[in-house]
């Protein structure tokens, strides 16, 4: 066992500080990782606040893990010191039901083990994420990164990145499609960009206005502002798909309007009850209402080799560790361009 420092909150809402906290000895199957970027996802805040009523304290979150192979297990035969790696929102799975044979880790039949928060079987207690020095992570949920892009807006990919990717690419999003993003924060600024490169009608769906121009450099075609009722009325039955990142629980009927006949949206960002959905809205046009949760290994090393292929990466404001808790600020503003990312050396000075 190993003392690395580490940022966490000890209770509900309290501020995040520095910490001490261990990670095991490498194990035969294991990636030892010097983590050097780490994202900051809005789950992050989520589970600080306890907003989902499942947080275990002290919390040390982070699962948007960028860093450098230190040193790797026995077994270990993808990865060697040195490797350029990530570690997204799981650390572990059962590895042997069917949602896990198919993939879908993060489906596991017996409960997925989140980077932070989850329940860690070798030491006890629970796990602790990225916002840290150091992490160790079973080789099956490491990830190889392209290396023809820029580090630190990789990291983001690893959860922003696949929460969006998957649904597009279940859902087949391509040319020919009108696809709606809601809400140009992390989830939806990494949703424009692959549905831009899916070849669909991309429109940014927003609460902001002053976002439009960064929108459309983002790859929006078009910007619909959700708060103009004309504008929204002009849009009606016109989106084949739309991604929902909003993160928190709001009235979903007007933007189900806005789909088509057999249109669907997926809802990724409020996971909490939302408010009554009208039937009428769901059968005048066969419309679906769906959910995503991030992605398994196999798809979110496929999204990453897609990002390598198109240069896709985050639009990134990095900042030093102490300055984290503005930042959380900022995110629940919707103040942030467009994810942040922690420079881990800053834990390290
Ligand atoms: P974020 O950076 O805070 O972005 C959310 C955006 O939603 C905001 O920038 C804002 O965009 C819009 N918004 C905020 N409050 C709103 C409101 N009351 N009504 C309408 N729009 C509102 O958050 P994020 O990191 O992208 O995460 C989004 C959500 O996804 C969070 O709840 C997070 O926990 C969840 N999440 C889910 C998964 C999954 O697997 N399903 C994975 C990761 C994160 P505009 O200014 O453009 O309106
Ligand atoms: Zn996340
Ligand atoms: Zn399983």
């Amino acid at each position: 066992m190993s003392q690395v420092k580490a940022y966490g909150a000890k209770e509900k809402d309290a501020d995040l500080k520095e910490m001490t906290i261990q990670r095991r000895d490498t194990q035969a199957k294991d990636v030892k990782i010097k983590i050097t970027y780490c994202g900051v996802c809005h789950s992050d805040i989520h589970t600080v606040q306890n907003d989902w009523g499942n947080a275990k304290y002290p919390v040390v979150p982070g699962h948007e893990i960028i860093g450098e192979v230190l040193e790797v297990g026995s077994d270990v035969t993808n990865f060697k010191k040195g490797d350029l790696v990530g570690v997204g929102c799981m650390v572990d799975s059962c590895r042997e039901c069917t949602p896990c044979k198919d993939d879908l880790e993060q489906f596991c039949e017996k409960g997925m083990v989140g980077t932070y928060n989850g329940k860690d079987k070798h030491l006890g207690g629970h796990t602790f994420g990225g916002y840290s020095e150091e992490i160790t992570v079973d080789e099956h949920f490491v990830l190889s990164i392209p290396d023809n892009l820029d580090t630190k807006a990789v990291a983001p990919l690893l959860c922003a990145g696949i929460t969006t990717f998957s649904p597009l690419h279940h859902w087949g999003v391509k040319e020919g499609m009108k696809v709606g993003v809601v809400g140009l924060g992390g989830l939806g600024h990494m949703g424009i960009k692959f549905s831009h490169a899916m070849g669909a009608e991309t429109v940014m769906i927003t609460t902001s206005k002053e976002k439009s121009e960064d929108a459309k450099r983002l790859g929006a075609d078009s910007v619909l502002i959700s708060k103009d009722d004309d504008a929204m009325k002009d849009h009606r039955g016109t989106f084949d798909f739309i991604l929902n990142t909003v993160p928190v629980s709001h009235d979903i009927n007007p933007y189900i309007q806005l789909l088509g006949v057999d249109g669907t949206m997926c809802m990724v960002g409020a996971i909490e009850p939302l408010p009554d959905v009208h039937g009428g809205n769901l059968i005048m046009g066969r419309k679906t209402v769906a959910g995503s949760l991030i992605g398994g290994i196999k798809e979110t090393q496929e999204m990453l080799d897609f990002c390598g292929e198109n240069n896709i990466v985050s639009d990134v404001e990095m900042i030093d560790i102490n300055t984290i808790n503005t930042a959380y600020q900022r995110v629940k503003d919707s103040d942030v361009k467009y994810r942040f990312v922690i420079d881990m050396k800053s834990l390290r000075s």
